[in-house]
């Protein structure tokens, strides 16, 4: 039985020519890039050319782009470096979107360690950002608001240019977590002042974050050593992730035929599903997203079952003690316990075929009827 890969949002597979593109780095091409030496500049030029391409691809100066160990440390970066270089005493709250990734939301207690109020934007049935609320939430005391583009877990995309003119006109820091959407969609009118990126969610290796740090904001850096990434990030570069990092961009940049061929076989396997409810019905989403429930039947069991079938897929959830913890994301558009331990979510990418797809619809029907059938 040939496995089918549908947990995309998760991480992707690497490209051929990103493949390619890492090898003379983990090879030959061994020189610290802080070297002086000829093997070293060589090194160095590498990663000044991902930085070009990612700079280019954002529509953003050279220098605005530097590179993490993830999109999670990027994020941390974004926030807890914003929060730690402030010396304004009067902006002491920080407001992050409640269906956040938990590399946003997970630094609420350093925040609050430093003195900051953290406050949760609502979001709606659909995991849509409350608007309205972040609008009464934001004022003259907020120094930061971080919400994503689009959620990881639903892929609804979110109306981050709304956000970003809130917080201009409140004088505010937005951080946008761009790490689901980066080539997807158009990042340019976005206006972030802070932009996280991260290589493996599209088709570039693991281990390689990115940060958009518009020109003129100061970060305090999170990991202290010698002076790399313009003294904000520490540390000696992954070459060769950097180097997969700009030749996966560079790749989706010459031939985008490859990121949206996801589209076809995500409508394909909704089309040929059965007994699902959709749990996204009015906003947009990636085009490569399938998020929904099979009422009454647990993710977990549904995971278990299908991974035995021969299909990739997740909840979004997060694991812990050996069992899916109800989706945050879900809780916070208001679904019970649970419902919310019920989420499933299919996310289609290079190289899934629209025939993958519809077998893989095939093997969740069957799936289904056989885990309702023994309840019977
Ligand atoms: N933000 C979002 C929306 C994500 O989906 C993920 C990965 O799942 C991350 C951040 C973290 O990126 P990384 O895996 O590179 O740490």
């Amino acid at each position: 039985m040939k496995r089918i890969y549908l947990d995309h949002a998760a991480t992707t597979p690497l490209l051929p020519e990103v493949r390619e593109a890492m090898l003379p780095w983990l090879e030959s091409g061994y020189g610290n890039p802080s070297s002086l030496h000829e093997d070293g500049r060589k090194a160095k030029d590498a990663i000044d050319q991902a930085r070009e391409t990612i700079s280019d691809a954002l529509g953003c100066l050279f220098a605005e782009v530097l590179f993490t160990s993830s999109g999670t440390e990027a994020a941390n970066l974004a926030i807890l470096g914003a929060a730690l270089n402030s010396t304004d005493t009067k902006r002491k709250r920080i407001l992050l979107g409640a269906a956040e990734h938990h590399c946003v939301l997970h630094t609420q207690p350093m925040l609050e360690k430093l003195g900051f109020q953290v406050q949760l934007i609502p979001v709606d049935s659909e995991s849509k950002l409350d608007l309205e609320a972040a609008e009464s939430m934001l004022a003259d005391d907020v120094l930061l608001v971080s919400a994503m583009h689009a959620n990881n877990e639903t892929g609804v995309i979110q109306p981050v240019e709304d956000v970003a003119r809130l917080c201009r006109k409140q004088g505010a820091l937005f951080h946008c977590d761009a790490v689901q959407t980066f080539l997807n969609l158009n990042l340019k009118p976005i206006d972030a002042d802070l932009l996280t990126l991260s290589a493996h969610k599209v088709n570039g290796p693991k281990g390689v974050g990115s940060i958009y740090i518009r020109a003129g904001i100061k970060l305090q850096p999170l990991a202290l050593g010698g002076g790399q990434e313009r003294e904000m990030r520490a540390g000696t570069e992954n070459v060769a992730g950097i180097a997969g990092f700009g030749a996966a961009v560079a790749k989706h940049i010459a031939d985008p035929a490859i990121l949206k061929s996801k589209e076809a076989a995500r409508n394909a396997f909704l089309t040929n599903l059965k007994n699902h409810t959709q749990t996204i019905q009015k906003p947009q989403t990636l085009t490569g997203h399938a998020h929904l429930r099979f009422p009454g039947i647990d993710a977990e069991t549904m995971l278990i079952k299908l991974d035995r079938m021969g299909i990739s897929a997740s909840s979004g959830a997060a694991c812990s003690s050996g069992s899916l913890e109800a989706s945050h994301v879900m809780l916070a558009c208001g679904y019970s316990e649970r419902e919310a331990k019920e989420g499933l979510r299919f996310t289609f990418g290079w190289p899934n075929t629209v025939e993958e797809a519809i077998e893989a619809a095939q093997r969740v029907n069957l799936c289904v009827s056989e885990i309702r059938s023994t309840r019977n």
